[in-house]
């Protein structure tokens, strides 16, 4: 199965720090910042995103046999399959980046999914190549509903880099043009407007009921994500080093 954009990053980066993390699971609604603050959490401890989204974007865009199966589902903003992302996130972490931890970007997204994972990292799933096993530190990030709207319908990527821009918000210093690499900044197919309510729906109906199982076994912890962006990457890095002390 393709895995990229996620890979692995280099050992030699990973190894410039002795600080384990995690693993992280960022939880919230399309929009929430899952992305933005998991590529800070990226860049601060040296542990590798892991983006379902973004694994299956670019399985569409290569068009594997995984991304053929996704396509439609995707564009219709409804969720991949269970077993599909499973095995595609099982792939990810036994990598060997993600020793030290993992930062889980929009997985798990059903209580189907959060189940495997907690399966998993209790060593069930694994034979010779395990991941980190401690238990995931779940966050999630709470916006308010007409917040979430301007986020999705504003934002925008770099193709090259996947630097994450915000008309609103966090416009980039040339329309439209990629800050760091001058690529010309795209919107992303599932962002458009008839797309976002399936996508809200979706999150409403199978990924809320995976922060109430968090909750329920004393895991979930939440963010005001409608704080300006760097306040809650402060807040984020607190519960991490909290958590590590
Ligand atoms: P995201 O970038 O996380 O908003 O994901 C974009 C789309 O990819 C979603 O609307 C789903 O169609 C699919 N997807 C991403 N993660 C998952 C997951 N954990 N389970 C099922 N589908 C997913």
């Amino acid at each position: 199965m393709t895995q990229s954009p996620n890979d692995s990053i280099s050992n030699s980066m990973a190894q410039e720090t002795s600080r384990d993390v995690g693993p992280v699971v960022l939880l919230g609604p399309p929009g929430a910042g899952k992305g933005t603050q998991a590529k800070r959490i990226m860049e601060h401890y040296l542990v590798p995103q892991v983006s379902t989204g973004d694994i299956l974007r670019y399985n569409v865009a290569q068009g594997t046999e995984l991304g053929r199966a996704a396509k439609a589902v995707m564009a219709r903003g409804e969720l991949v399959s269970d077993d599909l992302v499973c095995e595609m996130v099982r792939q990810r972490l036994i990598q060997p980046d993600c020793k030290r931890g993992y930062i889980l970007d929009g997985f798990p997204r059903t209580a189907a999914q959060a189940g495997w994972l907690d399966a998993l990292l209790d060593d069930k799933l694994f034979d010779n190549s395990r991941p980190t096993r401690a238990w995931p530190i779940v966050i999630r990030l709470d916006v308010d509903y007409n917040q979430l709207l301007l986020r999705i319908t504003g934002r925008r990527s770099c193709p090259t880099c996947g630097r994450i821009y915000n008309v609103h918000f966090q416009p980039a210093l040339v329309d439209e043009i990629c800050d760091l690499d001058g690529s010309k900044l795209v919107t992303r197919n599932d962002d458009r407007l008839e797309v976002i309510q399936p996508r809200l729906a979706a999150y409403q109906e199978q990924t809320f009921p995976v922060a109430e199982y968090y909750q329920r076994t004393g895991r979930l912890i939440s963010v005001n994500g409608d704080r300006p962006m760097d306040e809650v990457t402060a807040q984020i890095f607190r519960i991490l080093e909290d958590h590590h002390a």
